[in-house]
């Protein structure tokens, strides 16, 4: 829900966005906020399973640092990104963009996108690691696990 207001409230011309969210027909409106729901939640959480498994000690949304990270792991300066197939704009089944209002969506993915590139350079010029895992690598378990441990063993 907060991305969801996020996006929209940094739309250039706000009466442009509210004429946006008056095209959508209700059930429009609510599937497409149904949608956003679970994939704010769902990945976030399955990540987090798989951490709290691990030794390593993590905090969540470190406001001080670029783009607030999903996860932070300050004693080895590392961070992990969970970043939501739509929003970030992945070039999967779940990435796609709605069919209607397809300019609209597209600058709000591409400026959410260049964002998340300008922010991970800003981390990792200021040392620290990062990893980006995107949700539909959470269809493989057991291969995200690995690649996790691996990104938080590695020096
Ligand atoms: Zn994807």
């Amino acid at each position: 829900m907060v991305r969801y207001r996020n996006v929209w409230s940094k739309g250039s011309d706000n009466n442009n966005c509210l004429s946006m969210v008056d095209t959508l027909t209700r059930p429009e409106r609510s599937a497409r906020m149904s949608l956003i729901r679970a994939k704010n939640t769902g990945p976030e959480r399955q990540i987090q399973k798989i951490v709290s498994g691990l030794s390593y000690r993590y905090q969540r949304h470190i406001s001080d640092l670029p783009s607030k990270p999903d996860f932070v792991f300050p004693r080895i300066k590392k961070v992990v990104f969970v970043n939501g197939c739509f929003w970030h704009g992945h070039r999967c089944s779940l990435g796609r963009i709605p069919k209607s209002r397809v300019g609209f969506w597209t600058n709000k993915i591409d400026s959410n996108r260049e964002r998340g590139v300008r922010n991970r350079r800003k981390l990792r010029r200021m040392g620290w690691k990062v990893l980006v895992i995107r949700e539909c690598q959470l269809f493989d378990q057991a291969k995200i696990k690995t690649k996790l441990i691996q990104f938080l063993k590695k020096s």
